[in-house]
């Protein structure tokens, strides 16, 4: 028996430029009564966007007064990224879907120091979990495409933050966690971007650093493929049938798992 998680459905309540690469959007409304946060730092839920099956992970950078905020990374291709960007109208108004909140950042108790690597897809969880921990020593190598004067109050002012920018052919994160000086002592790494180079960097903290795997977590947030995917059936044309045809989400859902079933995908 399979059993779908906690679906709310949220109004789109703002949309506003953080910097030149990041979309911050409010949800909220009377679909979102029943969600709860995990209060976990690096939380994150599933997003839906209007006219398409398939979720996608973002961030709660936060949750408060009933109001869910995301910060939407756009990029040159992507469901949400071209969503938030206005493709299909503008996004305020509209209703998407979320999925239950799930996360995964845990300190160990003997934890002297946290230690944050990502990109600018990781620097929502990046923030909360610096806010949340104000009692440790944070410091956070960030690796993003804008400058640093276009983002320099998205972090606590009490982090030490160390700004990079991505190579010509991509992410570097790899490269800049080997070279890294690690703080005297033990604490806790966490670090979240492109999965090819979270994959070496794994490696490097079993193989070379020999870390406990409890004091590290190491999350591909998105993964680096030419082109999009082919999908063996085009959610499109289902959608928009059922939404003619008056159906609820649930209906078309069945209905688009039906034709993948018959796909064979
Ligand atoms: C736990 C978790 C939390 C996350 N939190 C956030 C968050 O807070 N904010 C956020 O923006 N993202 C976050 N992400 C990453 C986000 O889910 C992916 O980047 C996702 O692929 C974006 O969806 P899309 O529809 O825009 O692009 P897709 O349709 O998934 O991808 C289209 C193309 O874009 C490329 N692509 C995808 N993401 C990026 C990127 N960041 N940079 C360059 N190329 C890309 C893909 O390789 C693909 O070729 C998180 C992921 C996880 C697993």
């Amino acid at each position: 028996m399979s059993v779908r998680a906690a679906q709310y459905t949220a109004d789109v309540l703002g949309r506003e430029q953080v910097s030149p690469h990041l979309i911050r959007l409010t949800l909220g409304g009377p679909g979102l009564a029943g969600f709860a946060s995990t209060g976990i730092p690096d939380e994150w839920v599933g997003l839906v966007v209007p006219g398409q099956f398939q979720s996608r992970y973002y961030t709660v950078r936060s949750f408060a007064d009933g109001r869910l905020v995301l910060d939407v990374v756009v990029h040159p291709v992507g469901l949400v990224t071209e969503w938030a960007l206005g493709a299909s109208g503008d996004p305020v108004g509209q209703q998407v879907t979320i999925t239950e909140p799930k996360g995964s950042f845990l300190e160990p108790d003997d934890a002297a120091w946290l230690l944050l690597v990502g990109d600018l897809t990781a620097l929502p969880a990046m923030a909360r979990i610096a806010e949340t921990h104000p009692d440790l020593p944070v410091h956070v190598y960030a690796e993003v495409p804008d400058l640093p004067e276009e983002l320099g109050s998205y972090l606590p002012a009490a982090a030490r933050v160390t700004w990079g920018a991505p190579g010509q052919t991509g992410s570097r994160l790899a490269e800049v966690v080997e070279d890294l000086d690690w703080p005297e002592g033990t604490g806790y790494f966490w670090m979240a971007g492109e999965s090819a180079q979270m994959r070496a960097i794994r490696k490097h903290l079993m193989r070379v650093r020999r870390m406990p795997s409890t004091h590290y977590d190491v999350m591909g947030y998105w993964r680096a493929v030419k082109e999009r995917q082919p999908r063996a059936v085009d959610p499109g044309p289902i959608w928009r049938a059922g939404k003619a045809a008056g159906k609820s989400d649930e209906e078309i859902w069945a209905d688009y798992d039906q034709a993948r079933t018959e796909a064979g995908s």
